[in-house]
């Protein structure tokens, strides 16, 4: 992106506080390509919101800065190529613009400054052991009971759950109706009586989604978003918003920064990775790539903040961004080579330094956690949407075939 003056006084001040402010754990921890404990994300989001900058993307209303597309994009920049973590885009892009559109004044009052300041970790009940592309089909049943919903049901595949204060819930509400007219969405406290949290251990050895299992909870009537039986708007809109966010163009320049230190850091036949015809071809693809990918999502990130109602057409920054980051670590598995096989478990979880891996403080050849980044990449065209389903609505719905 080409900097202003303004924009590049800017990226300096971002680039310094990244610098002087996160905690060197977490720096250590993100560099060496390893899940964040939820403490340090914690940590971190405190450090954000003192700043100011946890959701600068929000209206200075609700805690934002009101930020400018262009600052936006040279924040995440920035938080990627200085090793900050990524963001939970389902607090700070989903729930908390979907609270701002749709919430009464109430829960607006009481959520979004707790999300703004960071103390309030929101995770995403839609998704059902019967219902995920066909989000429609959920069975998870809520019925009302004075003042109170009482919901029973499960959902699957809840991101976070393990560490979330409250969920966002998706429950049928009206069994009779249209499958998508009988639902209502909720927001329901974490810790209320009758919810179990049961985590699932992914490919990749660590836990990022979850089980979640209701028996009788009861939920205030007062948390009900929008209309009784009228939640499959207010659960679209939210979706639209995580797709944008989904084009990872910051996530995905973190990744390129890691492939050429990985290719840099090895060597094949006695020449350097990166010095080698087919890494440096798969390596300028991806970046012509990476570069298109920019441009589009500035475009569609500049209409939204212009107001206009964005269609179909983001499935595109999803499909396309989620797809790049799966290349980028493929491409980071074969430069380093057949090291990257070796799983080594300690190493996803402890901490820096960590002797049986085998890794120098920092390391940016991530040898250790390789493997399990690119299983974990495989996810990224299934979660929010397969990539398969957001083919046939760009195919319907913008193309008109
Ligand atoms: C990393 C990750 C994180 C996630 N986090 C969350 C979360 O926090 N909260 C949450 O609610 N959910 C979450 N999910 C779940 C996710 O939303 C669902 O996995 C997704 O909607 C697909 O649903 P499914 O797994 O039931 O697969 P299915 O819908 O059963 O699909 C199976 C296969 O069939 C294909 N398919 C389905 N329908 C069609 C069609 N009409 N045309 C062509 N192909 C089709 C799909 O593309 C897929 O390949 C997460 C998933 C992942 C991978």
């Amino acid at each position: 992106m080409f900097d202003t003056p303004e924009l590049a006084a800017f990226r300096a001040q971002v680039k310094q506080f990244v610098q002087q402010q996160l905690p060197t754990d977490l720096r250590a921890t993100v560099r060496a390509g390893r899940q964040l404990s939820a403490a340090q994300y914690r940590a971190w989001h405190a450090i954000l919101a003192t700043q100011g900058w946890l959701v600068p993307h929000w209206p200075p209303r609700w805690g934002g800065q009101g930020w400018s597309v262009a600052q936006q994009m040279v924040f995440d920049e920035e938080m990627a190529a200085g090793d900050a973590p990524e963001l939970n885009a389902i607090t700070f892009n989903m729930i908390g613009p979907v609270l701002m559109r749709f919430g009464d004044a109430a829960q607006q009052e009481v959520f979004l400054p707790a999300i703004a300041s960071g103390q309030q970790w929101w995770c995403q009940g839609y998704s059902e052991p019967g219902a995920g592309s066909d989000l429609a089909a959920l069975t998870t049943k809520a019925r009302q009971d004075g003042d109170h919903y009482v919901v029973n049901g499960s959902k699957i595949w809840t991101s976070g759950a393990q560490h979330a204060d409250w969920i966002f819930c998706l429950a049928r509400t009206d069994s009779s109706a249209r499958p998508q007219d009988g639902i209502s969405f909720l927001l329901i406290d974490m810790k209320s009586p009758g919810i179990t949290v049961r985590p699932i251990v992914g490919i990749h050895g660590w836990s990022v989604f979850n089980e979640v299992f209701f028996d009788e909870v009861r939920v205030p009537v007062s948390m009900l978003v929008g209309q009784a039986h009228r939640g499959w708007p207010v659960a679209k809109s939210l979706l639209e918003f995580e797709r944008l966010k989904l084009a990872r163009v910051g996530e995905n320049k973190r990744r390129m920064a890691r492939a050429c230190a990985a290719a840099t850091s090895r060597h094949e036949a006695g020449v350097r990775v990166v010095d080698r015809p087919w890494f440096r071809r798969r390596y300028a693809e991806l970046q012509t790539r990476l570069m298109a990918l920019e441009a589009n999502a500035t475009h569609f990130v500049e209409r939204g903040q212009a107001g206009e109602t964005l269609g179909a057409e983001v499935s595109m920054l999803k499909l396309r961004g989620s797809r790049l980051i799966q290349l980028w670590e493929e491409l980071i598995v074969d430069a380093i080579g057949l090291d990257a096989l070796l799983l080594d478990p300690a190493a996803l979880t402890l901490g820096p330094g960590n002797a049986q891996s085998g890794m120098a403080d920092g390391d940016l050849t991530l040898t250790a956690t390789a493997s399990s980044r690119r299983f974990l990449a495989r996810g990224y065209t299934i979660a929010g949407g397969s990539s398969e389903v957001q083919h046939n609505i760009l195919a319907k719905q913008v193309l008109g075939l």
